[in-house]
């Protein structure tokens, strides 16, 4: 049977940068809809790996010059090709052992949109994947309605790799807010990771707030939730301010139109976009236009200001001031624009 210094090392040689593991059991407490145990009863422990952001992929939009290297080699590419590729192979080692082992790549990555650890509100628009959860009914009285999502940033909680910060966003003492985390759970037990006990990484300072393009985190309101008997709480967040504003996305006046967004003609381009329109998706994400303006690179800002993180640099990253575009000139029936 293999332990856990032996699962972690195994992890790092195959590429992970970060490995936690959290048992099952802190779980407890989950809603029925995003408790990981209703997929896989028999299940033992949550392995939560890290794969970092690079802080040069966010060169070209800390720039204004190059915005495509963000989304694809640091949010599609890791997300959909490099995350999944690893726990595939990653999981076998625990499958040739006899325990299964279920790898999850991006699948449950909308997850993390649900504010609280609650069912999302059916009211409002959701991403296609939540859809299957609302549209669909349990197979049997005692069971959630599929798919049951796995929260990624509360799993990565549990394994010990850091805190959430007040942005959502997931801070690790080793990358600050730039990693993304893909899970394997299994039927093996292996030994758990404290919950993270450093310095407190986020302190509240508001720059994720302040710099974030779509005021999509609330200054004042909010979420409270209890994870292995602590309470966590962060500013409570709107999906659907940041679903337009991170694609440089601005609402059109009323008597205007913009086309910015293939398809629709309410919206222009934002100050935070070069772009007349959207750029084409790569690796399936063409929409970080914003590169995480607020809740990533203001937040990694200060995180490298305080020197609360380890992956350490010779340069600071800001050097200028942040740019913005002015679209005083849009014309909507510019060629460029439509
Ligand atoms: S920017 Fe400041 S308040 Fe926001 S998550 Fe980072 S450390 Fe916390
Ligand atoms: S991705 Fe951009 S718009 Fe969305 S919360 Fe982060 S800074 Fe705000």
């Amino acid at each position: 049977m293999l332990d856990s210094s032996t699962v972690k090392k195994i992890a790092k040689d195959m590429g992970a940068d970060l490995v936690g593991i959290a048992p099952m059991s802190r779980f407890e407490g989950a809603p029925r809809q995003m408790d990981p145990r209703f997929i896989m009863p028999n299940a033992k422990s949550m392995i939560v790996v890290g794969f970092r952001i690079n802080r040069g992929a966010l060169r070209g939009i800390e720039e204004g010059t190059h915005f495509s290297n963000y989304s694809s080699m640091a949010y599609g590419a890791i997300n959909t090709v490099f995350m999944p590729n690893f726990v595939i192979r990653f999981s076998r080692i625990f499958e040739d052992e006899g325990y299964e082992a279920m790898p999850f790549g991006y699948e449950s990555v909308f997850g993390n949109i649900v504010d609280s650890w609650v069912k999302p509100d059916e009211s409002k628009p959701q991403p296609p994947i939540m859809n299957n959860m609302l549209n669909s009914k349990p197979v049997a009285p005692d069971k959630p309605a599929p798919d049951v999502l796995i929260h990624v940033r509360i799993a990565a909680y549990l394994a010990g790799l850091g805190e959430i910060g007040y942005s959502k966003i997931f801070l690790t003492p080793e990358f600050g807010p730039r990693q993304r985390f893909a899970m394997v759970m299994t039927e093996m037990e292996l030994e758990p990771d404290p919950i993270y006990d450093g310095p407190p990484l986020c302190n509240r300072c508001m720059s994720c707030v302040r710099n974030c393009p779509g005021q999509a985190i609330n200054p004042h309101k909010t979420v409270k939730v209890t994870l292995a008997g602590r309470q966590v709480e962060w500013g409570e967040f709107d999906p659907q301010k940041c679903l337009w504003a991170f694609r440089g996305a601005e609402p059109v006046k009323e008597g205007e139109v913009g086309y910015y967004i293939e398809g629709r003609d309410d919206f222009r381009p934002s100050p935070y976009t070069p772009f007349y329109k959207k750029p084409r998706n790569v690796f399936t994400h063409g929409e970080a236009v914003c590169g995480g303006r607020g809740c990533i690179r203001a937040c990694m800002i200060e995180l490298e200001k305080r020197k609360a993180i380890k992956n350490t640099f010779k340069r600071p990253f800001r050097t200028e001031k942040p740019w913005l575009v002015d679209w005083s000139d849009y014309d909507p029936n510019d060629p460029r624009a439509r």
